[in-house]
């Protein structure tokens, strides 16, 4: 049995993270998706409301299991039995920190590897600060994440339920 971690702050998941991690579901036995407890940016959502947005995204893959975790990835990798982490690529600038990233993880657990998945052309663009940017000015995030991801972001940033009433 082949386990990975998919690890980030998913602040919130997009439709870019839905991709990667479904593609890997293909791949390995069981995913385990790792939602970061205190990343170095401040969140806009909770450890808690991320990984239940998290959840609900993914709820139609069995094979796929969200959690939250702190302190080391590499130690949560252990934890959960994964050998392998997968991270998704966008643009160059994301090879630049996985690379360092991955050398680094490296040295400290010899035993474990990071799998890159590239983006899927049509969420090139997502990030979670674009969505959240767009949200936050009214703009309309249909396609970009899912309907109750958009429902989150309306209600944190207006107080309401309106998605995509402004184009
Ligand atoms: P980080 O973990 O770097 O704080 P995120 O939580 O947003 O950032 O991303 C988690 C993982 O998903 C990272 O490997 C990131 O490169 C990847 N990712 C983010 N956006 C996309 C996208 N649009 N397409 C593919 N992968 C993405």
């Amino acid at each position: 049995m082949k386990t990975a971690l998919y690890p980030g702050a998913f602040d919130p998941v997009h439709n870019g993270h839905i991709d990667i991690a479904s593609r890997a579901a293909l791949i390995f036995d069981e995913l385990v998706v790792g939602v970061y407890d205190t990343p170095a940016k401040q969140t806009t959502f909770s450890v808690s409301e991320r990984v239940q947005l998290m959840r609900e995204a993914l709820s139609e893959w069995p094979n796929i299991h969200v959690a939250s975790y702190s302190g080391l990835t590499v130690n949560y990798a252990r934890q959960v039995g994964a050998t392998v982490v997968v991270r998704g690529l966008r643009v160059y600038s994301d090879f630049e920190l996985e690379y360092q990233m991955a050398l680094a993880n490296r040295k400290l657990a010899p035993e474990m590897d990071l799998i890159c998945l590239m983006t899927s052309l049509q969420y090139s663009f997502l990030s979670s600060t674009i969505v959240k940017e767009i949200a936050k000015l009214g703009g309309c995030v249909d396609g970009m994440v899912p309907s109750h991801v958009a429902l989150a972001l309306s209600r944190k940033y207006h107080g309401d339920a309106v998605t995509s009433a402004k184009p």
